[in-house]
């Protein structure tokens, strides 16, 4: 396994939609493993594919292992399935921005639906913390980052501190 270097916030490469996979190869078994590893280094709770330059659907996420919990999840064309109405607001960070969190609201619950390495088909409902990430990760999948989620006023000023 190895540590990937983390594509930073402007790369063209984070604004741009990624492609399905369609074959669960041996490169992606380590693209996955080397995905985790990364993750943990950074530290952080998720890693989408684009952040490390791979333009596919797939990421990483432990909402977890900071508290001591520890709950790995390889995400592979992940969609999701049901979105609740309720909203929720957290404060979101990501290791594309290092050193910027945002306040962003999102649905407060999602079910998710995706394809697991051993190619099983997943289907898990998230809630707090972990529907935010969820959805963070998956937004990297399709060129959204969290400036995408806030008004011009607060893009701006948050563009600002970040260039800083
Ligand atoms: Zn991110």
């Amino acid at each position: 396994m190895s540590i990937l270097p983390i594509l930073l916030w402007p790369d063209p490469k984070l604004i741009e939609t990624c492609t399905p996979i369609e074959e669960i190869t041996p490169e992606i078994e380590t693209l996955a493993a080397d995905m985790l590893e990364t993750m943990y280094a950074a530290p952080g709770r998720g890693l989408a594919g684009p952040q490390v330059g791979a333009m596919l659907r797939i990421f990483v996420m432990d909402t977890g292992w900071k508290e001591g919990k520890p709950d790995p999840l390889v995400c592979i064309n992940p969609m999701f399935h049901e979105i609740g109405e309720e909203r929720a607001t957290n404060s979101e960070g990501c290791l594309s921005i290092p050193g910027v969190s945002a306040e962003i609201s999102r649905p407060a619950q999602v079910q998710m639906v995706w394809t697991g390495l051993n190619g099983g088909r997943y289907v898990q409902s998230f809630s707090g913390f972990a529907a935010a990430c969820a959805q963070h990760e998956l937004d990297h999948l399709d060129g959204v980052v969290t400036f995408d989620h806030l008004d011009a006023d607060t893009r701006a000023v948050l563009e600002a501190e970040y260039a800083a």
